[in-house]
């Protein structure tokens, strides 16, 4: 069965290619009725940051693709926070030493720091493995009495893995294809460290294995680990997952992947919700905030790195869930497109019915302290069309809850001499049609233009700025019979005064 993860690490708001990760997890999962859970990596303690676990959780809940099991649902396989399994890791590790899989290893931060400086003052990279100990270095190999003696005698060590000398390894990741790797390239990687924790890498895999994952589906960051973790689980006589490594998230200008700082330069979120940062008290704007649709989120971030092989770009989650392919994600790295993200937002705000919209309207009025009678559908239905965000609503519709106090000037060329008395009368026009409805009103008004030889631009242009107090709205005759006769004498009034 398929069983997938995302499994972050609380060190801060989840990034937005972190939410695609956990994504396509869910419609990997989902697509084959397997298990999507999540597991909480806070081993490294040093970097644990308070709300992030929360934030995690609540960001996936928001976008509707929440785990079947973590914390605190369905714990099949719990506890799902890695800093609760603590005491399971250290056996994992004793048994790799025993198995000569591992070893213990005493440097100090200041010896690794000489041993690099050596390196590079003669042009090479420091690779920390069995291979240079043997080779380079001798003096490094201890023998198990002399590791022995210094574990007694209190010094501080890790466990590092031990990784085989002289060996390619041709692993195979499913959106990448074959891959070779040179052992000997390797480090030892860090395995478990002396304050009794273990690293990512050692808790990862004795995790992945105990939850019974059957795909890691990760970003492209954590490929240069794929061949530690394949022998970790060579190691353990454990039966290793597929892989899946997901193509980066680039930035929309230039090269390189997005960054926070590419949206605080740019001005669009690259967090799904708000963040307050805890020590800083300083504040990063999500896609929740900015009037985004999860459901537009979610299918913008499908898009990154993943097609279904036609035109199409609207998805629901559903129908991703159905059409969502590993097969088809691809190997480059994907631009990400903050004015598309706001394109998908326009067609999902299209999508939601008038009367969803006009209730987040009337909060937005209720913040603002604006009262009315208005029925707020009607308007929305005027102008949504032209709104990517609800947000915008209040500037595209003021002129409904609020007679104009400006007129603007350019098109107030369009005022003659005449324009007073023509409006007095076209509004004695308008209002003999009842009921006062938008089509009967724009039917009598032209007939009566048409039999007095009234040019359409002597009487629609001043009549729209009277009432809105610039050229711009929907239709004319829409806003009239929205603003009610009383109201459209009111203005006109106004205007030629
Ligand atoms: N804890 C790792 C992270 O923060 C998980 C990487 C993986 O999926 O193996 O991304």
């Amino acid at each position: 069965p398929v069983r997938v993860r995302f499994a972050p690490s609380p060190t801060g708001p989840l990034h937005i290619g972190g939410v695609r990760t956990a994504l396509f997890n869910y419609l990997f999962a989902k697509k084959y009725q397997g298990t999507f859970y999540l597991r909480i990596e806070d081993t490294d303690q040093n970097r644990f940051v308070p709300g992030a676990e929360a934030y995690i959780f609540e960001a996936l809940e928001w976008l509707g693709i929440a785990p079947d099991e973590t914390v605190g649902k369905n714990e099949k396989f719990g506890p799902y926070r890695q800093s609760e399994r603590k005491a399971l890791y250290k056996q994992y590790a004793d048994q790799l030493i025993q198995s000569g899989w591992a070893y213990y290893a005493f440097d100090t931060a200041e010896s690794l720091d000489q041993h690099r400086k050596n390196h590079e003052a003669q042009g090479k990279t420091f690779i920390y493995n069995w291979h240079n100990r043997e080779k380079l270095d001798t003096s490094l190999v201890l023998t198990p009495e002399a590791t022995e003696k210094r574990i007694a005698a209190g010094e501080a060590y890790v466990i590092r893995f031990k990784t085989p000398v002289d060996q390619i390894l041709e692993l195979h990741d499913i959106i990448r294809g074959d891959l070779k790797f040179d052992t000997n390239l390797l480090d030892d990687k860090v395995l478990f460290k002396s304050d009794g924790m273990p690293t990512y890498h050692l808790a990862n895999i004795v995790d992945d294995h105990l939850m019974e994952t059957s795909h890691v589906i990760r970003g492209e960051e954590w490929l240069p680990s794929l061949p530690l973790h394949h022998l970790l689980y060579k190691a353990f006589g454990w039966e290793a997952p597929e892989f899946a490594h997901l193509p980066l998230i680039l930035k929309p200008i230039g090269n390189g992947k997005l960054s926070k700082r590419d949206g605080d330069k740019m001005g669009f979120p690259v967090f799904p919700l708000d963040w307050t940062d805890p020590s800083t008290g300083e504040v990063s704007s999500g896609y929740r905030e900015k009037g985004f649709f999860p459901e537009a989120v979610v299918n913008f971030l499908a898009l990154l790195g993943w097609n279904d092989g036609t035109e199409q770009e609207l998805f629901s989650l559903d129908e991703l869930c159905q059409k969502f392919d590993l097969n088809r994600v691809h190997k480059s790295g994907a631009k990400f497109d903050p004015e598309k993200n706001k394109w998908f937002n326009h067609q999902y705000l299209q999508h939601q019915s008038n009367s969803d919209l006009a209730d987040l309207f009337a909060k937005e009025l209720a913040h603002r302290n604006v009262s009315y009678t208005f029925d707020l559908e009607r308007i929305v239905a005027l102008i949504k069309e032209r709104a990517h965000f609800v947000s915008e609503f209040w500037e595209l519709a003021d002129y409904f809850f609020e007679a104009p106090k400006t007129y603007d000037e350019k098109a107030s060329k369009n005022w003659k001499e005449d324009t007073p008395s023509l409006l007095t009368q076209a509004f004695e026009v308008m209002s003999q049609v009842q009921p006062f409805e938008s089509v009967a009103i724009e039917n009598e008004l032209k007939a009566w233009m048409t039999a007095n030889e009234i040019g359409m631009g002597k009487i629609m242009q001043p009549l729209r700025l009277s009432l809105v107090g610039a050229l711009k709205g929907p239709h004319l005759f829409d806003i009239i019979e929205l603003l009610g006769k009383e109201e459209v004498e009111k203005r006109i009034q106004k205007a030629i005064a």
